[in-house]
Order: C-alpha cells, then structure tokens, then sequence
C-alpha cells in the first residue's frame, strides 16, 4: 500500500494532475463520480470524501443518505484524453462506506466482493473475461445520436472509407494507457459493430475494466463526432450487443485452472460439469441482471448468434453455454446470454454465485447438446427437456423475484431495490404509447 502511494503521488507530480475523479456505480452499472482537487489527496486516500446517497439510483433512503467513497488504490489511472492540456486528470475506482467505516451493503462493488469472498472460502478465485460488442452511430449537428451507423462493414471486415478502423485503435491505444492487456479488436457480424478484448481478471478488476472500458469506448468515440452504444438490440433485424463472459475457478490450494482435468474425454475436470450444471439450473432466475432491460430481450431472440434456450455445448455457437476450445489455463466456460447493458458487478456475482451453487450442491451437469438448436423442431426441444430462456424482461423479473440466487447473491438492499427499479422500468414502457403501435394501428383501426 505505501509503495502504491508513493507511486500515484509520484505519477500526481510527473504529469501534473490537477484532477481526480472518484468513481463508483451506481444499481444500473452507470459510471459516477466526484470531482476534487489532487490538494485533497489525503482526505481522498483516507475515504473522507463524502457525497449523498439519495440521489444515487437504488442506493439508500435520506434519512441516511451520508456516504464515504473508499478508493481503491489499483484502479488510479490517468485519463488518456486529459493529457494533452498543459494539467492532467486521473481516476479511482472507489468502494462506498457507511459513515462507521463498514462497507455500505447498496454498492455494486461491494456485492462482487462479498461473491469473491464466498469463492475464496470454498478454495476459489475467479477469473472472468468479458467480451463487450458496441455499435457507432453518426451524430446529427446538435451532437445527438442518429440511426445512422458510421459504416456497413461486416465481421473482421477492415473499412478502408471511414474512421472504423481509426477510432478502434484511439480506444485501443487509450485503453492500453489506463493499463488493459488488450488481446484483439476486431470489426462485428452488424454495420457499425464493433468488439475490442482485454485480457481476463480476477472478478472484481474484471468488472472495473468492463466499466471503465465503456466510459472509454463513449468517450473516444465522441472526439470522433460518434456516439457509442452498449444497447443490447439497437437495430432490428440485426445482431445485437453481447457481453459472452468467460469465467473460470482458479483452485487456491493447488494453483491450477479448476476446470482443467487431463483425464476426462473433454479434459474438463468434476467442478467444472457442476459449475456448468449449476449455470443451468439458475439462469432463469438471475437473466434479469445479465440482460436487464426491456431492449434485452430483442436480442435473445433466435438467428442471431444471441442464446435463447438453456443448454450447453463445448462448440456449438447456438447454445447458452460453450466452451472454448482452449485447454489447460485457459479452460474456461463461456456464458453467452449476458449484454453489455447489465451492472458487470452484479452481473459477474450472479452468474459466479450460481456456478459455485452447482459446485457447492455437486449438481449434474445434462447431455451436452451436439445438434444446432436453432434448427430443432419444438417436439425435439420437449423430449430432450431444453427449456428455453425467459422472453421478455416481465419474465425475467417475475423468475428472479421468485428464485433464491438474486436474493442471495445481491443482499436484501440491491435485491429489494433492483425488483422496484425494474419493475418502474416495465410500468414506464407498458403504458407508453409506442412508434410500433402507431405504426400498425393508427390509420388501420
Ligand atoms: P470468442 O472466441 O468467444 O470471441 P474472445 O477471444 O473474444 O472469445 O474472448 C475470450 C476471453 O476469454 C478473453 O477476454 C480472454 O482473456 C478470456 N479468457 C482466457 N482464458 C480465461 C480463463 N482461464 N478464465 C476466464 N477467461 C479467460
Ligand atoms: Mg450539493
Ligand atoms: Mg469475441
Ligand atoms: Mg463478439
Ligand atoms: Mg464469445
């Protein structure tokens, strides 16, 4: 920690840092933070900086709405795009505190936490990689988001005529500086998609990259006059936004991939067919995390590399859950329903909570499925017992409210908060009148 210290106030001096940002989320994954002078930087390492909490969404009530931000010391960087000013800006990641120094219970962060924390007293750590697609849109004069996308280039297509290519390396290259190990980027399956991979992280940095990688993604696209999105369905009839999560059990005690087993005819290890059998088994019940808006629902829908029904296969693109080829360290599951739009912190407690669940109760993992779903009768799909994924958010929140993963994992805070916040979000959309409606009904009826 003291070296750390010296480090960032050495990095304060060197790049002239006049600002530092502390940032948290809040229940929607959404970025905040406050702004102070790097003057304040020892009330700012020894989490004295206050804000009020009733103003952040499913945080807490007013009558106690003081709270702390703790940061954490791994998450200062410097902001790319700030120094190029004669002063710089750099940023923490922060946890919130209660007033009494206890970790406040309503903070995404800490939720993630408390998962990693259960791993580790089951003998695991993990390991997630994320994989987060976006799509850049033309801005009209105003600076607003059009429909437009900035180009109609197809998947690993390079587009010589535009900026794709240019403003995948600017976020690539700002990325880099803020301390991402990037792995590839590439142009995606829809015009104007794109998708850039950093290396996989232990939980909770792998939810800190997968929030600070949008800010980065919006913000340098915006010096390109592009907006960026991380909207699940934003076209229709075209493929939507993913965040396929890799996830792997590192075993504490025998400093190995937990998924790896030499032995068995996939070379999958036991603990990996439970984790898998325990995704299976709780996914109906936590999709209102991993997919939590009315708009993720458009995405899972079949012909569009999106899952719909609950099935695994170490291939095969059209299930829920593949895994990679890859073998020894790199053995991992992916889950592919999860999109961008979804809270990383308690997208990745969830879906690692309800993979443990399986490993704790030795769950069986079903027949891996060989044949692509997506050309299976319904018949086939009855008598080989493939459920399919919830179809609207409705749904989803019903099967969270009534299954034990999302209480468990969140808390009764971010729970009972997440079910009012969703279910305002469903009152809004089923009593708005919507382009659609006009559309078919105005001048038929
Ligand atoms: P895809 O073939 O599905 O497009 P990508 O190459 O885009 O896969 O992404 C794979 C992700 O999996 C990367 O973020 C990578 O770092 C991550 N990954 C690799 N090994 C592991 C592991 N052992 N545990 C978790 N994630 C891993
Ligand atoms: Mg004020
Ligand atoms: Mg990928
Ligand atoms: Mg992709
Ligand atoms: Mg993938």
């Amino acid at each position: 920690q003291m070296n750390l210290v010296a480090d960032i106030e050495e990095i304060i001096r060197e790049q002239n840092v006049e600002m530092l940002h502390l940032q948290f989320v809040d229940i929607e994954g959404i970025l905040k933070h406050v702004s102070v002078t790097t003057e304040q930087l020892d009330s700012v390492l020894n989490g004295k900086i206050m804000f009020d909490g009733s103003s952040i969404n499913g945080f807490s009530p007013i009558h106690k709405s003081d709270l702390y931000l703790q940061p954490d010391l791994n998450s200062f960087a410097v902001l790319p795009w700030s120094v190029e000013k004669d002063y710089a800006e750099a940023r923490f990641l922060c946890s919130v505190k209660n007033p009494d120094g206890t970790d406040f219970e309503g903070d995404p962060r800490n939720v993630l936490k408390k998962t990693v924390t259960k791993a580790y007293e089951q003998g695991y750590s993990i390991n997630i990689g994320p994989e987060l697609e976006f799509f850049l849109f033309k801005t009209d004069e105003t600076g607003r988001p059009t429909q437009q996308t900035q180009d109609f280039a197809g998947y690993f297509e390079p587009s010589p005529h535009d900026n794709g290519e240019k403003v995948r390396l600017e976020i690539y290259r700002a990325l880099k500086k803020m301390g991402f190990t990037i792995e590839a980027s590439h142009h995606e399956v829809a015009r104007g998609q794109h998708e850039i991979n950093f290396k996989y992280a232990d939980a909770l940095s792998a939810a800190d990259l997968a929030t600070t990688y949008k800010w980065v993604v919006k913000t340098v696209a915006k010096k390109f006059g592009l907006h960026a999105t991380f909207m699940p369905k934003p076209i229709a009839n075209e493929n939507g936004n993913g965040m396929h999560t890799n996830i792997s059990l590192f075993d504490i005690e025998k400093k190995q991939n937990a998924f790896y087993d030499a032995d068995d005819e996939r070379e999958l290890s036991e603990t990996s067919y439970q984790f898998i059998a325990g995704l299976l088994e709780n996914v109906p019940n936590f999709v209102a995390v991993t997919n939590p808006l009315v708009n993720s629902y458009k995405r899972l829908v079949p012909g569009y590399e999106a899952p719909c029904y609950i099935a695994w296969s170490a291939a095969n693109r059209s299930a829920l859950i593949r895994i990679p080829a890859m073998r020894g360290g790199a053995t991992r599951v992916e889950i592919r329903c999860p999109d961008p739009s979804a809270n990383p912190y308690l997208a990745f407690a969830t879906i690692a909570s309800a993979g443990l669940d399986g490993v704790e109760k030795e769950m069986t993992a079903p027949e891996e499925l060989v044949e692509d779903i997506f050309s299976m009768t319904d018949e086939e799909l009855f008598l080989k017992e493939i459920d399919h994924l919830p179809t609207s958010l409705e749904e989803a929140v019903t099967e969270f409210e009534e299954g034990v993963i999302g209480r468990n994992t969140l808390g009764e805070h971010v729970f009972n908060e997440y079910v009012d916040v969703k279910r305002s979000e469903l009152d809004s959309f089923r009593t708005t009148v919507h382009g659609w409606e006009l559309e078919n009904y105005h001048t038929k009826f």
